[in-house]
Formats: structure tokens, C-alpha cells, sequence
């Protein structure tokens, strides 16, 4: 890989429109198989979640929302010793992540001290503070992660192994597993495990891979509490990416692998797709932390990124990612108003925004994807490429089939400030 400066990275500092961290159930109860997240809410949140996570009562998920109604603005602290016994005696979970919200938090309900009363030792109850008050829903699996640290058994310095960090679906995860087998490199796990029962040893001798870009503070607790090694490398994303992540992590191991030729297949596995990318003008609004291994695969894959901007992003954790997108503009917590005024500047062919703001952009005729999506998606590893090729080029075919607008739902100018 050859030496690349970092880029500039411009920071607004400006408020923009993302999705709320308590989605992050909806991808991790079904990680975490033994476990049960409930939600200190309101309304708004079992309505969110009822909505998004699109789960029928009678399925009993597990998760819940332990509804805070008028009277309780009152009292300092809920007693939810009820909620937890009928928990426990329907799902027998192995762990509760108590999740906090808006309203609670801020009425300032001491979550860790609610949590650790309702502890037990065969029971415990995680404190995760997962809402709308993040710089993304992402992040929220971070916290969940954090919550779930403690409770990882420390590994003896000797014990060289790899835990993969981020929630990844059962496929993905196997075909991690196997290509380190392959690679001759030793699993120690995943975090998150999928049985609370089961979390990953680590200690001074773990190589934390991460899977995920959302997860910088998880993983620098890693290293500084436990003494592991973080991988610097790429995010699996793509051809590029898992190459770089194959590699990176098999010299950390003191092997020495060369995966270009499996690169190259599954670029021509893909050629279908990066006919469509390749010249197309994508712009980046800032969702979900996933901006940069997303704009980076885009970038090889032929596209030009007229600008990647992100809620967040993290000189070190993302080093590796801001490097190889040097010469793209690249903006933390961008301004949302003046995207809109690039995007009718620019003209990009696909805009990658929240859910809030991608319906109206399609209403005026851009073409526009959902980046919350990428969330859920198996798009990892050497597998997941066609997924993610394909999740971009699905928007540009769709548009090619639509007739042109000919009455956008904005008429004032461009389009006026969503506020
Ligand atoms: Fe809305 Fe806040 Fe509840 Fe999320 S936590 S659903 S942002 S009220």
C-alpha cells in the first residue's frame, strides 16, 4: 500500500438529520440471541420501533418499551422491578440492555444506578444510553458493545488471536471465520458473540479486527483497558477493502499474503455493476458512520465523489480510510442547507442521505438511496460485495425506468431548506 497523506477534512459543525441510536435493537436482538433489550420510552419510541423494526406482537420479540406516561415526569426513578420478572419468566434472556431515550435522559434518570439495582448475578442489566441525543443510530451499537466489555473474560498475554469487532448476520460471520481458517489465522471470536454466554477472551495478545466503522470508542477501550492490538487497515467493504483487511491482518500475525488476484476475480464478478458506477457523480449527506469505506469502494469502483461527509469521524480509527480518499472533499457534521445547494450545483447522479431527507430529494427528482439501509445489510467480506455493489446500482436502475418528473414537489428555486 503506498504512503498517502491524510486529506483535509472541513468540519460545520452544523446539526443534520439522522435516525434515532434505539434501531440499533433491531439488528442486535437478532445478534445476541439470548438477550432481551428494553427501551425506557415514550410513545414516540414504541412507535418508532413498532414501525422500523416492523416485528409483530404475537412474533414476542425480544425487545420492549417500558412506556413513561405523564405521571412518571414526577418521580425520580422508575420502578421497573415488575417489567424485568415478566421479562425473565417469558424469554429467560441471559442479559437485559436497558436502553435509555430522550425523555429520560433528559429528565436525568440515573440509568447506571436503575440498572445496577436491578442486577443480578444470574441476570444482568446493562445500562446502554442508545437515543436520538447520538451523533447517529449507529453508534448506539458501540455503547451496546462498551455495555458487554466487562463481562469479556480476560485473555492471558500468550493467547494470540483474533476477535472480530461489530455485529455482523450469522453467514457473514461464518465465512469470516473460515477465510482466517484458510489464511492459517486463530479465531478467538466476535464481539458481539452471538450468545451473551459466549463473548470472546481478550487481553494483551487479541487482534481486534473491526467490521465495523462506527465502533472507534469500543475499540480504543480495548486497547487501552485490556491491552489489545486494533487493526489499522481498511474496512472489509468491497473488493479493495477486503483485501487490504486480509492482508493487514495477516501481518499482524507475521504473514506475509497476497490477495490481488482474488481481488481482481471479484472486481470481474462485479463488472456488471461498476459499468453502471463507473462516471457516475455521488454525494454523500452523512448518516450513518458507514460514509468513508462506502465513498472509498465507490471511488475504485470508477464513481466520483463530489463529497463524503459524515457525523463523525475519527483521525485514528478511520486513518486508513481518510487516506485512501484523499483528493475527495470530506466533511464532518456537514451543513445541510449548503449540500442542498451543492447538490442543485453539482448535479450528482445519486445522493446517499438519511431517511428524513431522501424522500424529498427524490420529490425533487434526484436520485436518491436510504443510507440507513447499509446498516442491515450483509455487506461484508469477499460475499457481501455484490450485495453492496448492487445496493447503489438498484437506485440508478430504478431512476432509468422512471419517467421524468415533471412536477417536483419543491418549486421555489432549487428546493428550499428542509429544516
Ligand atoms: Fe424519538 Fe428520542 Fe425516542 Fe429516539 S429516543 S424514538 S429520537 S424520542
Amino acid at each position: 500500500m503506498p504512503a498517502q497523506s491524510t486529506p483535509i477534512v472541513l468540519r460545520e459543525d452544523s446539526a443534520y438529520h439522522s435516525f434515532c441510536g434505539l434501531t440499533c435493537v433491531g439488528w442486535l436482538y437478532q445478534k445476541i440471541k439470548d438477550s432481551f433489550f428494553l427501551v425506557l420510552g415514550t410513545h414516540t419510541c414504541a412507535h418508532l420501533l413498532q414501525n422500523v423494526l416492523g416485528v409483530m406482537v404475537f412474533a414476542r420479540p425480544r425487545f420492549g418499551v417500558a412506556l413513561m406516561e405523564e405521571a412518571d415526569l414526577s418521580r425520580p426513578q422508575p420502578d421497573l422491578s415488575h417489567l424485568i420478572a415478566e421479562i425473565k419468566t417469558d424469554h429467560h434472556p441471559s442479559v437485559i440492555f436497558l436502553l435509555s431515550s430522550c425523555t429520560p435522559e433528559v429528565m436525568k434518570v440515573e440509568f447506571e444506578g436503575l440498572a445496577s439495582r436491578l442486577s443480578t448475578p444470574e441476570l444482568p442489566v446493562l445500562f446502554v444510553p442508545a437515543s436520538g441525543l447520538d451523533y447517529t443510530f449507529s453508534q448506539a451499537e458501540d455503547s451496546v458493545l462498551q455495555a458487554l466489555l466487562p463481562f469479556c473474560p480476560q485473555a492471558p498475554a500468550e493467547d494470540k488471536r483474533i476477535v472480530f469487532l461489530g455485529s455482523v448476520n450469522d453467514m457473514i460471520a461464518d465465512e469470516f471465520t473460515a477465510e482466517a481458517e484458510q489464511l492459517g489465522l486463530p479465531v478467538g471470536g466476535f464481539l458481539p458473540a452471538s450468545h451473551f454466554t459466549a463473548l470472546p477472551a481478550i487481553g494483551p495478545g487479541t487482534v481486534v479486527a473491526p467490521l465495523q466503522p462506527y465502533l472507534a470508542k469500543v475499540a480504543n477501550r480495548l486497547a487501552r483497558e485490556r491491552g489489545a492490538t486494533v487493526l489499522a487497515s481498511l474496512f472489509p467493504f468491497g473488493p479493495d477493502g477486503t483485501r487490504a483487511f486480509w492482508e493487514d491482518l495477516a501481518a499482524l500475525f507475521g504473514k506475509q499474503v497476497d490477495l490481488q488476484d482474488r481481488e481482481a476475480a471479484a472486481w470481474e464478478r462485479l463488472a456488471e455493476h461498476t459499468t453502471l458506477l463507473r462516471g457516475k457523480k455521488v454525494f454523500f449527506t452523512a448518516d450513518n458512520l458507514m460514509e468513508l469505506p462506502l465513498a472509498r469502494f465507490l471511488r475504485n469502483a470508477g464513481s466520483e465523489i463530489v463529497e463524503c461527509s459524515s457525523p463523525y469521524i475519527n483521525r485514528r480509527f478511520h486513518a486508513r480510510e481518510l487516506a485512501a480518499l484523499e483528493g475527495v472533499p470530506i466533511v464532518e457534521q456537514p451543513n445541510f442547507d449548503r449540500q442542498l445547494r451543492d447538490i442543485a450545483k453539482y448535479k450528482p447522479d445519486l445522493v446517499i442521505s438519511t431517511m428524513g431527507t431522501t424522500n424529498p430529494l427524490l420529490g425533487q427528482g434526484v436520485v436518491a438511496k436510504w443510507s440507513t439501509e447499509f446498516a442491515f445489510m450483509p455487506i461484508h467480506g469477499w460475499t457481501g460485495v455484490a450485495t453492496l455493489a448492487g445496493m447503489f446500482t438498484q437506485s440508478l436502475k430504478r431512476h432509468s425506468h422512471l419517467a421524468a418528473l415533471d412536477d417536483p414537489v419543491w418549486t421555489a428555486g432549487f428546493m428550499p431548506s428542509v429544516g
